[in-house]
């Protein structure tokens, strides 16, 4: 066991374990842990961890429940997988294509930018328009157009430029539907900030995008997202079992913390166990970070408690083959906004991955958005019954299901609400008088797993600048006495 300052990383999910790998130098092959390494202890309230990660095994394969995908753009994921050896178990989708679901469903165009088609063709060959939509959305080539001067929704500025029809249609189910959110809420700055650059390149914001990425929006060059043959749960168990050298203490939630005088903290579990550390890193949702810090440090903690979090539900289904007469070619469909349905987008599991196709076919749909819980609050039958609707509404699906399951993930993705870089500023500022305290995870800068991973690296690497900092001046206070 080293001897080095003692963290404590709190939270167990993605960004509170690549937290601990980084911190625990595994990254780094030929660095063994050495004496100078910190101690590394992790609390997990929960008896698993993983968090919004967990695979399930559905109709005989393993099913990705919460989070299935890594967007391969962000490199930290793929990067962490090279490193732990589990490159080989990457695999691509074998459809990439989605549908959008307004009156029927309609392939969404291949070049897209924030959701933003590349000029009209795409877009008028897809029928998700219509022609005055089509239309609306040209005056963007024509009206003049300033980038906003301070944050706002995607909403509104994409209303403003495109029209109603290419945010409801195409962009809030896409860039909405990965926070379960509303583009009318979120804001521009923290979510699209492409959209602002846009703005500043061009009047024009279909120009603007062209403009920024080299001429016309990109072809997709490799896979968007890929995952774990096994699951990303297989991530997590990897990181577990590579991290021998870390206390794992499951079950076990931070309830509170107070600053020690001359550094390091007091820590109180639940169940009033006391730990000290030298250095916290919370990777918790904000709330569960508001409510830990409610008296270290009011400020950031009214700040946290200022994130909403939408609750989501995940409904995994196994059908007969022969329900589907002529297959499922894509990868699922999202869900125009508007429109009074239940799911928000269904995945065509057995077509979109090749590890998941079978004798069956299974599909997972989800529910549940921002500020509405009328999804989340039905209870199991009632929501596989509206589920049911929706997709024979939407694929002529009427056959009954073989096997039918509802997953909840309560507060689970964050709200980057219009004025979020700013809160985070204000969150940052006021924990800059707890040094000893730092924050990780999908609650500030990107809730997807790769931005989650980068996010609990950066930290660690600064958490370790920090206790470096810290024992070079007490090596050199100790040479000058
Ligand atoms: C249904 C769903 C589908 C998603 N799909 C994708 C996808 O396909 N691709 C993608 O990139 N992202 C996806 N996401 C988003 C992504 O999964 C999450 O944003 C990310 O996993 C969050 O990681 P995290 O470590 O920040 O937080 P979490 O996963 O929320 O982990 C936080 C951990 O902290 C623990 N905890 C809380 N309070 C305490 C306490 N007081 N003491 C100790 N422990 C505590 C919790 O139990 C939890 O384990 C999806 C999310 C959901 C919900």
């Amino acid at each position: 066991m080293s001897e080095g300052p003692h963290v404590v990383i709190v939270g167990g999910g993605i960004a509170g374990l690549a937290a601990a790998h980084r911190l625990a130098g595994a990254h780094r092959a030929a660095d063994a842990p050495s004496s100078t390494s910190p101690r590394i202890t992790l609390l997990e309230a929960d008896r698993r961890l993983g968090g919004n990660i967990r695979t399930e095994h559905f109709a005989e394969r393993p099913l990705d429940i919460g989070a299935e995908a890594l967007l391969a753009r962000v490199p930290a994921a793929l990067e962490l997988c090279h490193q732990l050896g589990l490159e080989h178990d990457l695999v691509a989708p074998a459809s990439e294509q989605p549908y959008v679901w307004t009156d029927r469903l309609h392939p969404l165009p291949s070049r897209l930018m924030a959701g933003v088609p590349d000029g009209s063709q795409a877009l008028i060959g897809s029928g998700i328009l219509s022609p005055i939509g089509l239309a609306r959305a040209g005056l963007d080539l024509i009206v003049p157009g300033r980038p906003p001067t301070r944050d706002v929704s995607i909403g509104s500025l994409v209303r403003r430029r495109l029209g109603d029809q290419v945010l409801e249609r195409l962009i809030d189910p896409l860039l909405g539907g990965i926070h379960a959110g509303s583009c009318d809420e979120l804001s521009v700055r923290a979510v699209a900030p492409q959209l602002v650059a846009a703005l500043r390149a061009r009047r024009s914001l279909v120009r603007g995008l062209r403009a920024i990425s080299g001429g016309s929006l990109p072809a997709p060059m490799g896979p968007t997202f890929l995952t774990l043959s096994d699951g990303l749960q297989e991530l997590v168990r990897t990181l577990r079992e590579r991290l021998a050298a870390v206390e794992w203490r499951m079950a076990s939630a931070l309830e509170s913390l107070e600053p020690v005088p001359g550094g390091g903290a007091r820590l109180t579990l639940a169940g009033g166990e006391i730990l000290s550390a030298d250095h916290v890193i919370l990777a918790v949702p904000a709330f569960a970070a508001a409510a830990i810090l409610a008296a270290a440090c009011p400020q950031a903690a009214a700040e946290l408690e200022g994130i909403a979090y939408a609750s989501v539900a995940t409904i995994a289904l196994s059908y007969p083959a022969e329900a589907f007469e002529r297959g499922l070619v894509g990868s699922g469909f999202l869900v125009a906004r508007g429109r009074g349905r239940t799911i928000t987008a269904c995945t065509w599991s057995s077509a979109k991955w090749a590890h998941l196709a079978g004798d069956t076919v299974v599909l997972k749909c989800s529910a549940g958005h921002a500020g509405n819980r009328d999804a989340v609050d039905l209870d199991d039958e009632q929501l596989l019954r509206a589920v049911r609707a929706d997709l024979a509404q939407a694929m002529n699906l009427r056959t009954e299901p073989l096997l039918q399951r509802v997953f909840r993930f309560e507060r689970a993705l964050p709200q980057y609400a219009v004025g979020h870089l700013e809160r985070i500023e204000r969150i940052d500022a006021a924990l800059s008088r707890l040094p000893e305290v730092s924050l990780c995870g999908a609650a500030y800068r990107g809730v997807g797993v790769a931005s989650c991973i980068g996010d609990g690296q950066a930290t660690a690497d600064r958490v370790l600048a920090s206790l470096r900092g810290a024992s070079d001046s007490v090596e050199r206070e100790a040479v000058s006495r």
